[in-house]
């Protein structure tokens, strides 16, 4: 069952802020309501909605909007020294990164407070201080948008580059991301995890914070390193 809001503001759920109005707007939070909203707009072309962290909205929106709220986060599989995590697309990415390092898994700590959610961060490969979601991407899971067909995307099949990825070219606006899957190192299994700390101001933060370098030290020099440079969009948009 799906529920359509009319004329809905999306204030709350953009950045900036921004005071713009959805000709029609449903928040989806299993599989089966993203199919069947997607079914009801066959003929039209949806505005999907993550974090709302890479928008400008200058107008309101005359497209309909859905807004991919999936949630959950599975351990899929385990081997002597990783785990496969697939989080689902409405995760906040940070909020992801956080749970990865409390469950001492490693690999994404140095992407820590990247705005967004896990969903859309396949589509420009994100980024921060050396590591991009390449480095431990598996697969991601899409919704064909005029077909509801669910498949499953390699990473060769993703053609990452530098903020690059075949969802900014020949699959864009073809599919919805519903999942992402990581490889982590889990950090317990083995000591031959190698931090990366020599990208930017991590290593001079670490020793402002004089503490050792660990997947925690170093998530947090991240965010400390970030929140000197923006302000946190939930006080400046
Ligand atoms: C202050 C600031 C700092 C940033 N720093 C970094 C950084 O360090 N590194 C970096 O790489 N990026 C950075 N970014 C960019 C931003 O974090 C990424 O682009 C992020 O992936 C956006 O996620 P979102 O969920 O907010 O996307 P949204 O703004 O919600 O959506 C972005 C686009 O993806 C589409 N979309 C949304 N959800 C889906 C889905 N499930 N499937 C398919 N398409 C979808 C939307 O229609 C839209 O076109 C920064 C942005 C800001 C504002």
């Amino acid at each position: 069952m799906i529920e359509i809001r009319s004329h809905f503001s999306i204030k709350e759920y953009n950045t900036f802020g921004i005071s713009a109005f959805a000709k029609a707007y449903t928040s989806v939070s299993t599989i089966k309501q993203l199919r069947e909203v997607l079914a009801y707009y066959y003929n039209e072309e949806v505005f999907l909605l993550g974090g709302g962290s890479n928008m400008l909205l200058l107008n309101d929106i005359e497209r309909p909007v859905v807004h991919v709220n999936l949630k959950g986060i599975d351990l899929l599989k385990q081997d002597n020294e990783h785990v496969f995590v697939q989080a689902m697309a409405g995760e906040n990415w940070h909020e992801f990164v956080i749970f990865c390092i409390e469950n001492n898994w490693a690999g994404i700590e140095n992407m820590a407070l990247i705005p967004g959610n896990v969903g859309t961060s396949p589509i420009q490969n994100i980024g921060a201080y050396g590591v991009e979601l390449k480095d431990t991407f598996v697969s991601c899971t899409v919704m064909n948008i005029k077909t509801g067909d669910v498949k499953t995307l390699h990473l060769e099949d993703c053609k990452f580059g530098y903020r690059e990825s075949i969802f900014k070219n020949e699959a864009l606006g073809k599919y919805v991301i519903t999942s992402v899957t990581f490889k982590l190192t889990d950090i317990t299994k083995t000591n031959d995890y190698q931090l990366k700390t020599s990208y930017g101001a991590i290593l001079n933060e670490l020793e402002n914070l004089q503490i050792e370098p660990s997947i925690q030290s170093v998530a947090q020099a991240v965010i400390n390193i970030r929140s000197s440079k923006l302000p946190d969009p939930k006080v400046i948009g």
